[in-house]
């Protein structure tokens, strides 16, 4: 049996892309596409389905979306899909409280998976950084760099955080004690158990992640690098089949990838 499923934001980057593999995929139907309201693109047609810009009467019939959007397009989702108690795949970033608190009440009522990356080798970066820095321990100091395209909008990274929070979880440290994202000036010497995360932004860079290890006389540099959006898409369809049909909750992908 196919999975019924509607993408969001068919006019994005990884929208356009989800779609056309999606339409590919012969474990998935595409039963909608959703885009902005105001967006040129409602009404026209890619990959034989046509794009609407109704939330609501398009998550209708669809056993799960897949939203690779803004955080109050994801907010105004997972409100729409709790009456019809529609799974969620979610790789939008820099989520606020107000997305966050939507797709909680959407996991009381269906099963929902929120990832800031879906690729299978940044999920097992996490664990080999969480992994290190649980060997090193707090002699080691841990930073993470990361590099994107010029058009990302929100810094640091999802992923980046992620990466952040699998190292403090390493050393048995909560992230939003020791997170650093910005040195500027007279920042004197850095603080032990302090990580610090920074964002590089440029040309089309697709997404690169670094976990550093430093000790002393020696670094370790856990490093991921994306090739092509399609590594995205593609493992946020593997989660969309794997979540269709299971209890409302929430899901990682080391669930659906089996880490
Ligand atoms: P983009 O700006 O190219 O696309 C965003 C899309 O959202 C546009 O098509 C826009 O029309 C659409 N949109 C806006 N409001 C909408 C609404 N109300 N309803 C439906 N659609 C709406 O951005 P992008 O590069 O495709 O990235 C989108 C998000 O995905 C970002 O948050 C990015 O960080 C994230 N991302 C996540 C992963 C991952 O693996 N989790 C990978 C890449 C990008």
């Amino acid at each position: 049996m196919t999975v019924r499923v509607a993408v969001l934001g068919p006019s994005g980057r990884m929208g356009r892309r989800v779609l056309e593999l999606a339409a590919a995929s012969g474990e998935l139907e595409v039963a909608a596409a959703i885009d902005a309201p105001d967006s040129p693109l409602v009404g026209q047609s890619i990959g034989g389905v046509t794009i609407g810009g109704d939330l609501a009467a398009g998550l209708r019939g669809c056993e799960v979306y897949v939203d690779f959007t803004t955080p109050a397009a994801t907010e105004a989702a997972a409100r729409a899909a709790a009456g019809a108690r529609i799974a969620a795949v979610v790789g939008t970033t820099g989520l606020g409280a107000a997305a966050e608190r939507a797709l909680d009440e959407l996991a009381a009522v269906a099963p929902v998976l929120v990832a800031a990356n879906f690729s299978l080798g940044v999920n097992l970066l996490l664990i080999l950084a969480e992994t290190a820095a649980r060997a090193l321990g707090p002699a080691v100091d841990v930073e993470v760099v990361e590099l994107h395209h010029k058009h990302k909008r929100d810094a640091p990274s999802g992923t980046a955080l992620a990466l952040a929070r699998a190292l403090a979880a390493g050393r048995g440290q909560d992230l939003d004690q020791v997170l650093r994202t910005e040195r500027s000036g007279e920042v004197g010497a850095r603080p032990g158990g302090e990580i610090g995360v920074m964002a590089v932004r440029g040309g089309d860079v697709v997404g690169e992640h670094t976990a550093y290890l430093f000790g002393d006389g020696e670094r370790i540099e856990l490093t991921h690098r994306a090739a092509s959006r399609d590594l995205f898409a593609a493992g946020a369809l593997r989660a969309a089949a794997w979540l269709a049909g299971r209890a409302p909750g929430r899901y990682t992908m080391r669930d659906v990838l089996g880490l």
